[in-house]
């Protein structure tokens, strides 16, 4: 078995691979795979309905809310809701707190003005800035709610009188959220959800139509709420693993199990690098991430010893971001704690050898 730490595409259950595969030959036993049949079928009509219903079960989604899986990743996201939130001030608040939230704030520069109103590039993105505040000049407040390269994660979600837009795409489905405190919440499928190729939007309805630009017809998320998600084609076979995700996750106790689950697999981890002399954590301990646990060598002689170390031990996908160095084991919902106890008795036997 391979213990995979990728921080995406990720980890995503055998079970669903196992019948996503079976799926790929003959779906809903049509004698036909899922990927040739007509999106406008009923069979698959239903894996989309299902796959809305999931999410809108599982983060118990209110009723004033839409949920729509569409195409172009989190990346596209960060332009759709900067299209479908700007309003008659022109001006949005956002958060810095890594690669992915400066991203999405240099795409509202297209249309307005972007306000960096907290950073913490100052300490590369080590840390979540508190205390956030937003003025009256805000059309709304964007952030990232789990930062998937510096290794940060927001434990307490900003509470302000601007409207909420959250790119959620590392810990969706990790955690309870309350839903209603966002209007937008967004997230590509292929960290903790499913294949890269769709993202979800979970967004109030009274959203729709009440932006101050014109919108193109495609990034309109009012185009797709109409449709029920089905505008055009669909990514179905990203949508229907994704569902085959979401129903595993309901089948095993829902966010309260995974919750759980995560945090017994962070606190192993995190306390494997807090009391081994060989390893230090990258970030400010509060605001250390549940899914993406960035570390460094002490020693970085031991680098080659290590790598070869974790390599043998069946360990993958732990190599650190370029902009941060050392490691990131990413503990998406399903790698099992085993995984990370491998990777920490790994550790532990470095530091036995080489300490
Ligand atoms: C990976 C990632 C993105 C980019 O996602 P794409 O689907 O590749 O566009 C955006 N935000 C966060 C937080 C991410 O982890």
């Amino acid at each position: 078995m391979v213990h995979n730490f990728s921080a995406g595409p990720c980890i995503l259950p055998q079970s669903v691979f196992k019948e996503a595969s079976e799926a790929l030959i003959n779906f809903d036993d049509l004698g036909l795979s899922i990927i040739e049949i007509s999106h406008r079928s009923a069979n698959f009509v239903a894996v989309m309905e299902e796959a809305r219903s999931l999410v809108k079960e599982l983060l118990h989604v209110p009723d004033e809310y839409d949920v729509l899986f569409l195409q172009g990743g989190a990346s596209l996201g960060f332009l759709t809701v900067a299209y479908n939130m700007i309003r008659e001030n022109k001006k949005a608040a956002y958060i810095n707190t890594g690669a992915w939230a400066k991203k999405a704030a240099k795409e509202f520069g297209q249309l307005g003005e972007t306000d960096i109103i907290a950073s913490s590039e100052d300490r590369n993105y080590s840390y979540i800035p508190k205390s956030i505040e937003t003025g009256d000049d805000h059309d709304f407040l964007h952030f990232t709610s789990n930062n998937t390269i510096a290794g940060t994660q927001f434990k307490q979600f900003p509470n302000v009188s601007a409207p909420m837009v959250c790119d959620m795409s590392s810990d969706i489905f990790s955690r309870k959220v309350n839903v209603s405190d966002f209007d937008v919440i967004y997230a590509g499928a292929q960290k903790n959800m499913g294949p890269a190729g769709t993202a979800v939007y979970i967004f109030k309805k009274d959203i729709l139509g009440q932006s101050s630009v014109k919108i193109p017809t495609m990034l309109d998320l009012n185009t797709h709420a109409q449709k029920d998600s089905m505008f055009n084609t669909p990514p179905v076979f990203a949508v229907y693993v994704s569902m085959l995700n979401l129903r595993w996750l309901k089948q095993n106790g829902g966010i309260e199990w995974i919750e759980s689950v995560n945090q017994q697999k962070a606190d192993l981890l995190y306390n494997e690098i807090d009391n081994n002399p060989l390893f230090t954590g990258t970030t400010d301990v509060e605001d250390r991430s549940n899914m993406n646990a960035t570390f460094l060598l002490t020693e970085e002689a031991l680098t080659d010893t290590f790598n070869s170390m974790w390599a043998d031990a069946n360990i993958s996908g732990i190599k650190g971001h370029r902009s941060v160095g050392g490691y990131r084991a990413s503990m998406y919902n399903a790698l099992p704690i085993e995984s990370v106890q491998v990777l920490v008795d790994v550790m532990k036997e470095l530091a036995q050898k080489h300490g």
